[in-house]
């Protein structure tokens, strides 16, 4: 394997940029107006290592929506406050191998696990989220999204106003749920709070920062600041390696053999615990809603820097 050397990782980081600048394939996401308005060209690589080490190449300035990407950082909050067995037990941690926005992760069987990662299960961990009210549940999870960041994240504001007036179908799955005893806090400000934390805007560099966080036992390897307690790391990388991409995490995995997460404002992360994170932005998606160059970037990035967790050599 190639040492982890600066040198490596850029080399390895600007082929990957270079190779893929003019690849082809994927559309914006459109069902949010404010994403298919993104320029689909925009492109950025950013490698954050475990000891506070950032690379970056391309568009790593450009804010763009973090998405789904946030809830795995929702579910962190979520664990700090309940402890893991509480998410185990009431969101369920099983994949559900369904597309992200699926009502059937919740009709299947009420006792399913709706998992942290997709839109149902992520918007019961956001209910989850112990706070008096509102404003207060929202100021723990902006503390806690900028202890990730190393910077206080600022809302898109265009586009929490262009989610809020689309998000029909994400309300009508938390009502289920909470049909289903399965919500515990009020329906309708989770979902907004959940629509809120999705319009966060963030650039590659602030994702490679929050995903290092992860690869470092929960401390951000930029401020130092301890962020989570390490006994959580493992548990939020399995759901990632598990449901990071929805419906075709397994193929990622299958390429990467590593834990990731995407949201369809183009975002990815991708964690090697205790090494690095690579975070890549490009706003088509395949049909999964997964970036097309963000998952090439990666595997090429694995393949060259010898990443991938389940190669033994
Ligand atoms: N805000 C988006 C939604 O709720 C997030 C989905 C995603 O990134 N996959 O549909």
């Amino acid at each position: 394997k190639p040492g982890l050397t600066e040198a490596n990782i850029r080399a390895a980081m600007n082929e990957a940029y270079d190779k893929f600048k003019n690849a082809s394939g994927g559309a914006n996401a459109n069902y949010i107006p404010y994403l298919a308005d993104v320029d689909p060209k925009l492109y950025g690589i950013v490698v954050c290592t475990a000891d506070g080490k950032v690379f970056e190449v391309g568009d790593t300035k450009y804010e763009f929506g973090i998405e789904s990407i946030s809830k795995v950082f929702v579910l962190a909050l979520a664990m700090q406050d309940n402890g893991q067995k509480a998410i185990e037990d009431s969101i369920g941690v099983n994949a559900t191998g369904m597309p992200f926005n699926s009502v059937l992760a919740v009709e299947l069987e009420p006792a399913r696990a709706v998992n942290p990662l997709v839109n149902a299960g992520a918007m019961a961990t956001n209910s989850f989220v112990k706070a008096p009210n509102k404003t207060a549940k929202w100021a723990k999870i902006d503390d806690i999204f900028a202890k990730f960041a190393g910077r206080r994240l600022p809302v898109i504001d265009k586009l929490y106003q262009s989610e809020t007036a689309t998000n029909q179908h994400n309300r009508a799955i938390a009502w289920l749920l909470y049909s289903y005893g399965r919500f515990y806090d009020d329906v309708d400000m989770s979902v907004d709070l959940y629509t809120k934390a999705c319009s966060y805007g963030t650039n590659a560099k602030d994702l490679a920062v929050m995903a290092g966080t992860l690869a470092n036992n929960g401390i951000n390897p930029v401020t130092k600041e301890k962020v989570i307690n390490p006994d959580f790391c493992p548990k939020i990388l399995a759901n990632m390696m598990t449901e990071g991409l929805y419906d075709s995490t397994g193929d990622w995995v299958y390429h990467t053999g590593l834990p990731g997460k995407s949201g369809v404002g183009g975002g990815i992360i991708a964690v090697v615990p205790g090494k690095l994170a690579i975070a890549v932005f490009a706003p088509p998606l395949d049909k999964a809603g997964n970036s097309v160059k963000g998952q090439l970037a990666v595997k090429y990035m694995v393949d060259k820097l010898g990443l991938n967790l389940l190669d033994g050599r």
